[in-house]
């Protein structure tokens, strides 16, 4: 009897793992847009050998900010749908993942959907049509994290698919992530490398014909510039699935993400393939963290040409001084933000800034406004709470006592001790100095209510035995300036 248990057990154990297709990744592309793809980027110079450089983009060394719309989908009650955490997981992998591409994804806004239909399925072509052009923000990278998408109706496989450039004319211009997959280390940065014009390592199709040859050596002629990925960077991939082209004992990616040579497994040519697994657009699920140059040059070619409208601009610095009566504003710079102007109690006022915020003389938040400074790098970031808020009572900067310049710290990143040094252009009664964490904990006071005269003045910041990560100092004169400044603590 125990036997037949385990016999049981064994044969639904195979069922369960060789009798279904795991491949999560349901983009497709068919023979006439693979052509047109080629046509395209043939036109553009984009094929083949690596290319580090392109006279179509701005240098790697230039960050390409992207905006992304996401949309979370839940019951109709607002119930269910992606946690918080799991979407946060999910975004920060996607922005590690395209470091190296040096392409950052500026999060404004995430919208929830709350529709019992959409909830319960998704369907290719069909539901997922309507949700989209509902839904859709056309100048952004919209993705759709959805409980349950399908190929076909009732399918007990949920995927997700994504949509190159080239189906920008019928307006599909999205991605769709399965929750289950939202966090899998791998498919969202994929489904998004199809975004941006990527084909799989193993071509458009199931299986690809690249030679592995990249030299045409013995008689067989490369082929990886008309042919596969059209990319010559990547290695032949004979399409890593563990089960999708090759026989189910066939493990050829080990756990350890090494390939496994298989006699009988060669291109035409007979030679041995010897694919990247760590490819971010291969199928070797669970090792996938890079892309090669030439896909990272095709990836920043595909934003700047094919989808500028998605291209986020925010200036480095920013100066505010119009008055914000009703209504929410919200201003975002890549360094700093001086700030001069009023916000009327019906305002309501976000700023956003890599460095730093200089609220100075004449800044206003008058009593019943609503007033965020942020320290961050996205328009709207999530999990961090606003820095300095002030709604309790009405802030009025009405002496000139700082230049924004006038307070600096040094060194930062911050090691054991720095140097906070700022000057005064009359004598002051009450200045605060404080170190504060990115929830708005006030971790250490460096100065309370203290006198300082007209001039130059050092105040030691002591960080040994200090969490490292990153801190902000804000910076409070009794007038009611204020400065906020990011460091990072090592
Ligand atoms: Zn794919």
């Amino acid at each position: 009897m125990k036997q037949l248990v385990i016999i049981t057990i064994f044969i639904l154990f195979q069922v369960s793992v060789f009798g279904q297709s795991n491949n999560p990744c349901g983009t497709q592309l068919s023979q006439d847009d693979y052509n047109s793809i080629k046509t395209t980027l043939l036109e553009r110079g984009s094929i083949g050998e690596t290319k580090n450089i392109s006279n179509n983009i701005s240098p790697i060394q230039t960050t390409i900010r992207v905006k992304l719309k996401a949309h979370i989908i839940r019951r109709s009650n607002g119930t269910g749908g992606l946690s918080n955490l799991n979407f946060q997981q999910s975004i920060q992998q996607l922005q590690a993942d395209y470091v190296q591409a040096n392409i950052r994804f500026e999060m404004c806004e995430v919208n929830y959907i709350d529709n019992d239909a959409y909830f319960n399925e998704i369907l290719l072509g069909a539901s997922e049509v309507t949700m989209g052009r509902e839904n859709i923000e056309e100048n952004a990278v919209n993705i759709f994290f959805v409980p349950n998408a399908v190929f076909t109706a009732n399918s007990p496989y949920a995927i997700n698919w994504s949509y190159y450039p080239i189906s920008l004319a019928n307006n599909l211009n999205w991605t769709i992530i399965t929750n289950s997959y939202a966090t899998d280390g791998g498919t969202l940065s994929h489904e998004i490398g199809h975004y941006f014009n990527l084909i799989h390592t193993h071509g458009p199709t199931s299986n690809s014909n690249e030679h592995v040859t990249r030299n045409s050596l013995k008689g067989c002629l490369k082929n990886c510039d008309t042919t596969g990925d059209l990319l010559c960077d990547t290695p032949a991939d004979p399409n890593l699935d563990p089960i999708f082209d090759w026989p189910a004992t066939a493990e050829y990616v080990t756990k350890k993400c090494q390939f496994v040579s298989i006699l009988s497994l060669t291109d035409a040519c007979g030679m041995h393939y010897n694919p990247d697994v760590k490819n971010i657009m291969s199928y070797a699920y669970n090792c996938r963290s890079h892309f090669s140059n030439g896909q990272i040059t095709r990836m920043r070619e595909a934003i700047t040409i094919d989808r500028p409208e998605v291209i986020f601009d925010i200036p480095q610095n920013l100066t505010i001084t119009s008055v914000i009566e009703n209504g929410r504003e919200v201003y975002s710079a890549l360094n700093t933000i001086n700030a001069s102007n009023t916000i009327e109690a019906t305002g309501r006022a976000t700023y956003i800034s890599g460095y730093q915020i200089n609220l100075l003389q004449g800044f206003t938040a008058k009593y019943g406004s609503v007033f965020d400074g942020i320290i961050g790098s996205d328009c709207n970031p999530i999990g961090i709470n606003p820095i300095y808020n002030e709604v309790k009572r009405e802030v009025n900067t009405t002496t000139h006592t700082l230049n924004e310049n006038d307070v600096t710290i040094y060194p930062i990143p911050v090691k054991d001790k720095a140097t906070i040094t700022f000057s005064l252009q009359n004598d002051v009664d009450n200045i605060d100095i404080g170190l504060y964490d990115l929830t708005g904990f006030l971790v250490k006071k460096l100065a309370k209510e203290t006198s300082y005269k007209k001039g130059k003045h050092n105040v030691i910041l002591d960080v040994s035995g200090m969490k490292p990560k990153v801190y902000v100092v804000i910076f409070k004169t009794s007038e009611g300036e204020r400065i906020i400044k990011k460091i990072i603590v090592r």
